[in-house]
């Protein structure tokens, strides 16, 4: 059986759920399917879902408007260069 395990980082990019407002903007923004809801009752927030298809556009760090993503540290320096 598939079981998933919760990611809270991309090889590019962060996410904190504690800062999460759940509007989901990040998850029709990213192209690559990365994230996903958790939308239970009384616990919604995003997560990173599929992490390997992350391709580091940074779409979801500029569309989150609780800066609840951010790009990852060791990603820090690279993001820049190709930024
Ligand atoms: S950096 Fe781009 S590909 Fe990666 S999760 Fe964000 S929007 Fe999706
Ligand atoms: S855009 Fe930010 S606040 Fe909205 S669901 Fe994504 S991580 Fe949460």
């Amino acid at each position: 059986m598939l079981h998933r395990v919760p990611h809270h980082s991309t090889k590019y990019i962060s996410l904190d759920t504690r800062l999460c407002q759940a509007c989901w903007k990040c998850v029709e923004t990213c192209p690559n399917g990365v994230l996903d809801k958790v939308n239970l009752p009384f616990h919604k927030h995003a997560r990173i879902s599929w992490p390997d298809n992350c391709k580091g556009c940074q779409k979801c760090v500029r569309v989150c408007p609780e800066k609840a993503i951010t790009l990852s540290q060791t990603n820090i320096h690279h993001n820049k260069e190709i930024a």
